[in-house]
């Protein structure tokens, strides 16, 4: 059922215990968000735990209460609801069969799978922070530095610090508001961007694999099994390919498994979110991932074929 944000906050409100959890392989959106809405909600007097089903990046160490995050060990875990932020159900992993309170969905995925018992979804804002945002808003809570900083790092994450085609008036209002709290951003970007030197090597070795496609409008790091198995993270790489001048399309596509590939797709013109939509994944309209189950060169060859037939004019 699509319920509006008066109605999010009302159940949330009217709930005693909570579990909030977001997607695997979280970014700064997924894990602000959880720790923004915890933050408030515990201002309110609720029991609040946060589970994600992976490992949790490094750069985001700095984040308040990061530590309070639990992976899912238990087979059962009760609550009033099970908060699902950032992500359709099929994307929390273990959490959604471990947890069986009804499914509160807060989203701004336009290609949310809609199969929550209650979702809120706004796909106009930059990041589903922005959304806990409002909420807190209309919970009456008072932003502090913790949620101020939680929230902040998605709205900056998701926005690349509020320079993309989703960053809009309404998310720099948000931001002016939670830098009242004294939050300092340069100290959030600083600390979210610091890079161990293996990292940077890393990027390096992974930046040699650079091709052009499609009359140079498609560009794309090609990370075979073992060059994906020497590194610690690709956070940011692809950001170095959607700067290329003429390109449209940058992909990231990396050989988790021999036998499965993740892809990341940047756009400047093209609707990456349906091409990742159509192989089962999902996003934005500029931003979007899948995972094709296919060996490397594989699962290489056809994400070119169907880039290269979806180009926009
Ligand atoms: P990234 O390339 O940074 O991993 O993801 C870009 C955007 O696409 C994010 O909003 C992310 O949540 C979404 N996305 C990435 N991979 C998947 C996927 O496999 N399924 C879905 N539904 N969304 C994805
Ligand atoms: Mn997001």
């Amino acid at each position: 059922m699509i319920i509006s944000l008066k109605e999010t906050a009302d159940k949330l409100m009217a709930a005693n215990s909570l579990i909030l959890t977001a997607h695997v392989n979280p970014d700064g959106d997924a894990i602000g968000s959880c720790l923004g809405l915890k933050f408030m909600l515990e201002k309110l007097g609720k029991k609040v735990r946060v589970l994600i089903d992976d490992d949790l990046p490094k750069f985001l160490s700095v984040l308040p209460g990061i530590d309070t995050i639990e992976k899912p060990e238990n087979e059962s875990y009760e609550a009033d609801y099970l908060v699902i932020l950032d992500a359709s159900l099929d994307r929390v992993g273990s959490v959604i069969e471990k947890c069986k309170a009804p499914r509160l969905n807060i989203d701004h995925h336009r290609t949310n799978d809609k199969k929550a018992d209650f979702l809120y979804l706004d796909a106009k804002r930059a990041a589903t922070c922005e959304i806990i945002y409002e909420l807190g808003k209309e919970m009456g809570v008072e932003f502090d530095i913790n949620s101020a900083t939680s929230i902040y790092t998605g709205l900056a994450t998701d926005s690349g610090y509020f320079r993309y085609s989703n960053t809009t008036p309404h998310t720099m209002r948000a931001a002016a508001e939670l830098m009242e709290t004294g939050i300092r951003p340069e100290k959030i970007s600083e600390a979210i961007e610091t890079k161990d030197f293996d990292v940077v090597q890393g990027m390096a070795k992974a930046l040699q694999t650079i091709e052009l496609h499609a009359d140079g409008r498609v560009a794309g790091l090609f990370l075979d099994h073992e060059l994906t198995e020497s590194l610690d993270t690709t956070e940011g790489f692809i950001d170095q390919v959607r700067v290329i001048d003429g390109v449209d399309v940058a992909i990231l596509l990396k050989a988790v498994e021999p036998e499965a590939c993740r892809v990341s797709m940047r756009s400047k013109k093209t609707d990456v979110a349906k091409i990742a939509e159509s192989l089962g994944g999902g996003g934005h309209i500029r931003a979007a991932g899948c995972t094709i189950e296919k060996p490397f060169s594989q699962a290489k060859t056809d994400i070119l074929k169907v880039i290269e037939e979806s180009l926009a004019e």
